[in-house]
């Protein structure tokens, strides 16, 4: 499906952000259907997309070299956040089971984390892995709250962490403790840097929709204190992206916003659904996949996102 999607388009709010986007490159609508999509992982060695439906209970597949759409896996336990690792295996977040898994060369599936403190996790909610091989997920209370999502049910920490997973030991720690609803998550380009979101304000009024920024520390395993790098000016920012130049490519209300390294908000592409989150993918990594409510979009882009 291609042409020129109603309510799509680039919008200019610094000089900046117009090296960043193709003029006559328009959004195109790749799938629609979905009830609430989330979690978009690129996975370049077979040229195809994965996101999930969470209410539906599934995760769709987008196949890069024909167009076409189906169900990659029914049912997902209300997966929500994907990545790759960087063996090309699929590492996914599961609101119903509450746990963080990782699908196998053979294709059988593996929960990596479950449990902190032999406590259940809440719903983990997104994903990113460091060139480490370490796992780094947030686990807010989203798929707990509601039966839409997962199943409601009480919290056994009580709290919403970022944790990381290490794969070597095994070994399952926080990293972060003082957040109240960590959402999306990514490094910056050189790794020094872990960004991370706060939807807070979802279920708190007057609560966080920012993203944070930490510094990694010296032992690459846990961060220095965090501050505010950006607020959100329409909705919330769920899950976001860097390209190479460290610029942030982050979901919002009213499309996908464009931060520069100093938050700086530069430009827009828009999207006439809630937007929830991005990834570059394409063999150069210049095709933004966006995914929105009910539907999966994408845009060529003049950036190439981090490897
Ligand atoms: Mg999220």
């Amino acid at each position: 499906m291609f042409g020129t999607i109603d309510g799509t388009g680039f919008d200019v709010l610094d000089p900046s952000f117009e090296t960043c986007f193709i003029g006559h490159a328009k959004v195109e609508r790749l799938w629609t259907g979905g009830r609430w999509l989330e979690g978009p992982a690129y996975f370049a060695a077979g040229r195809f997309l994965l996101w999930s439906d969470i209410p539906n209970n599934r995760i769709m597949r987008w196949d890069e070299t024909d167009g076409s759409v189906s169900v990659f896996r029914e049912p997902s336990n209300n997966s929500n956040g994907h990545t790759v690792d960087t063996l090309g295996r699929l590492v996914s977040c599961e609101h119903l089971s509450r746990r963080v898994t990782r699908t196998e060369i053979d294709g059988s599936i593996k929960a990596i984390a479950e449990k902190f403190e032999g406590k259940r996790l809440n719903s983990p909610n997104d994903v990113v892995v460091k060139s480490d091989g370490s796992i780094w997920f947030t686990d807010p209370s989203y798929g707990i709250l509601m039966d839409y999502e997962g199943e409601r049910e009480q919290s056994e920490i009580g709290a919403c962490h970022v944790y990381r997973f290490d794969p070597e030991t095994e070994d399952l720690q926080t990293v972060a403790t003082d957040f109240m609803k960590p959402n999306g998550l990514a490094f910056s380009p050189d790794e020094t840097e872990l960004y991370v979101s706060d939807t807070g304000a979802t279920h708190t009024p007057d609560g966080p929709a920012h993203i944070r920024r930490h510094k990694v520390n010296d032992d690459g395993k846990s961060l220095g204190k965090g501050e505010v790098f950006a607020d959100c000016t329409k909705g919330f920012f769920d899950g976001f992206r860097f390209d190479q130049d460290g610029r942030i490519w982050t979901s919002a209300e009213d499309g996908v916003h464009c931060l520069d390294q100093n938050g700086k908000l530069i430009g827009k592409i828009t999207i006439p659904e809630i937007v929830s989150n991005v990834c570059f993918g394409g063999p150069k990594r210049n095709r933004l996949f966006i995914t929105a409510t009910t539907s999966l979009y994408s845009v060529f882009l003049n950036v190439n996102g981090v490897r």
